[in-house]
């Protein structure tokens, strides 16, 4: 197959060009040329097109062949130039093959010529294809260049002592140093190799990338916290990437002092998904309610549920933190091995950068002590008011209670247009119970004659011990009449009762005063004063009797058919 060749031969004498021409053809060229003869023919045909070799004539008329290389340099200076001449000085030829001439022929014998092109040609075939690569090496470092010195991190070269051989502007920035500065320096000057994890040489030789967390002065004097990835490259240099890590670190730490914080928290925590799946209790919820973290880890807080509190509650909470806020509130939990407690728990969402939720937590205290304590003292308070209500010998309701149910009874008896009624009794010499058989005992009468006073009235009725030995009785929806008949039978039963004291049985009688309502009374007090007088009455008459109130006889509420 014949090879192309475009020939730019510089040359006055036509058979000279032809001859070389055929001699071309003859070894295998297909020959493309152009003759020229002048400067400005040379470079108008340099100028037009590309060639392959330029054969050229030392000695022309307006002419020379150094002139011609000259033009050639100028214009396409890769191209190789054969001389090919008659004869010229040695110091000629040397000349024009020290400014560039690639081979020198005679005319006379050119059987060289061909094996030179061809020699020639392949020469700037090597001397392009490098070139090429030489191009595209400066483009592809131009590349990584420019990679490097846009690289966040710092990076840089240092040779096997460690001295900086080359760094990228973030590793300036970084350290603080100019670039020229560090190229003074020692990466032993600038980062601080601790005991605990000097520099693995032997790694680094073996190729191996090691990473490792130093701190680093800065230029002002400053320590950051860096993570250094080096290697050491085939040159025995090394190279280095080079991280500044203190915020992480700062944050680690934060983090690490948090985690502590909560593991610690005398507060049961718990952390779950935005589904409400558990991701994390602290040691203190388990303490609490005995699930331990691989138990409730999956689960929902439900498993806690007692059922105890109300719907409304978790309603309540779910519109809270779901709106952004923290809900507080009381449940009734129940604990793994099933006892109930009582919580007080604050729970809030947690959101990411975008206000999105992605987790719930959970701050309890166990309050179940505190609640129990509530009770206790709610408890006591009802025993103080029991005791403020009641008389601390017979427990009958005590004059002033009396007076109060009494007030409020006759009230509601008056607006309702209701019969009530009232009987005062007292005990009948009871100095001398006490004087014949001692305080003591006489305390025990009055207990006995309370509890047959007890059993003998209605649950609606209201009993009070008025003071010493005195009792009254307030007989709701009870008219005059009836009321003087159950004074009777209380009365009639007293007799007939034998009061057991220490040592002895004794017979105790009581005169009793019935009274009841009327249009002119206007309060308790009223009733007391005249069930007082009727009892007042009956003492008069001998004692152990009943007396009704005289003047109800002629009111309209005077049922007594008496
Ligand atoms: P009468 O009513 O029939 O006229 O005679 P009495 O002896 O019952 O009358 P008086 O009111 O003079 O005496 C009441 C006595 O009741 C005086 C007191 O010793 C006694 N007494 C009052 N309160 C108590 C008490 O809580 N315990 C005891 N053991 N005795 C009491
Ligand atoms: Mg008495
Ligand atoms: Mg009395």
């Amino acid at each position: 197959m014949e090879t192309l060749l475009a020939v730019l031969i510089v040359e006055d004498s036509e058979s000279d060009a032809q001859l070389i021409v055929r001699l071309l053809k003859k070894a295998g060229y297909q020959v493309a040329y152009e003759q020229v003869e002048t400067a400005e023919q040379t470079r108008a045909a340099l100028k037009k097109q590309t060639w392959d070799i330029v054969i050229s004539d030392y000695n022309l008329p307006q002419f020379d062949g150094r002139a011609a290389l000259e033009i050639l340099k100028e214009e396409q200076p890769d191209i190789p130039f054969i001389v090919v001449s008659g004869m010229i000085g040695e110091e000629s030829a040397v000349a024009m093959m020290k400014a560039g001439a690639h081979d020198y022929l005679i005319k006379g014998n050119l059987t060289r010529l061909a094996p030179a092109v061809k020699r020639e040609l392949e020469q700037a075939g090597i001397r392009q294809e490098r070139k090429q690569a030489e191009q595209a090496l400066r483009e592809s470092e131009e590349k990584y260049r420019t990679l490097v010195e846009q690289a966040s991190d710092g990076i840089f070269i240092t040779n096997s002592e460690g001295r900086y051989l080359d760094v990228n502007s973030a590793g300036c920035a970084l350290s603080g140093y100019t670039r020229e500065e560090i190229l003074q320096l020692t990466m032993q000057q600038v980062t601080i190799f601790s005991m605990s994890a000097p520099l693995q040489l032997k790694e680094l030789q073996q190729g191996e990338t090691i990473i490792s967390e130093r701190e680093m002065i800065r230029k002002d004097g400053s320590l950051i916290c860096v993570e250094i990835s080096a290697k050491q490259l085939p040159d025995g240099n090394l190279q280095g990437i080079v991280r500044d890590i203190t915020g992480r670190k700062q944050a680690d730490d934060q983090l690490r002092q948090l985690s502590s914080a909560v593991e610690h928290s005398p507060s049961a925590i718990m952390i779950t998904d935005v589904d409400g799946k558990i991701e994390y209790v602290n040691p203190k919820f388990t303490a609490v309610n005995g699930y331990a973290l691989e138990e409730a880890r999956g689960k929902n807080p439900r498993i806690l549920k007692s059922a105890q509190t109300p719907p409304e509650v978790y309603i309540e909470l779910w519109q809270t933190i779901l709106a952004g806020k923290e809900w507080r509130g009381e449940f009734l939990n129940r604990k793994k091995n099933g006892e109930l407690y009582w919580e007080f728990a604050s729970i809030s969402a947690i959101t990411d950068s975008n206000g999105n939720i992605t987790h719930f937590v959970s701050v309890n205290e166990d309050i179940t002590a505190r609640k129990e304590s509530e009770e206790k003292i709610k408890r006591l308070n009802a025993g103080l008011e029991q005791l403020a209500m009641t008389d601390y010998l017979t427990n009958l309701y005590n004059r002033r209670y009396f007076m109060q149910r009494g007030a409020e009874e006759f009230k509601r008896a008056k607006r309702n247009n209701q019969f009530v009624s009232l009987l005062m009794l007292d005990i009948d010499e009871f100095k001398k119970v006490n004087d014949t058989h001692g305080h003591q005992a006489g305390d025990m009468a009055l207990q006995q004659v309370a509890a047959a006073l007890k059993f003998s009235v209605r649950e609606s009725d209201i009993l009070g011990r008025m003071g010493g030995e005195e009792f009254a009785v307030f007989l709701p929806d009870t008219s005059l009449h009836e009321a003087f008949i159950l004074a009777q039978r209380i009365q009639q039963v007293m007799a007939k009762t034998s009061f057991e004291m220490p040592g002895a049985l004794l017979t105790i009688t009581a005169s009793i005063g019935v009274s009841a309502i009327t249009d002119q009374m206007s309060g308790i007090d009223d009733l007391i004063r005249t069930a007082d007088e009727a009892l007042y009455q009956a003492k008069r008459s001998g004692r152990n009797c009943v007396i009704k109130y005289k003047k109800n006889s002629n009111e309209m509420f005077d049922m007594s058919n008496e």
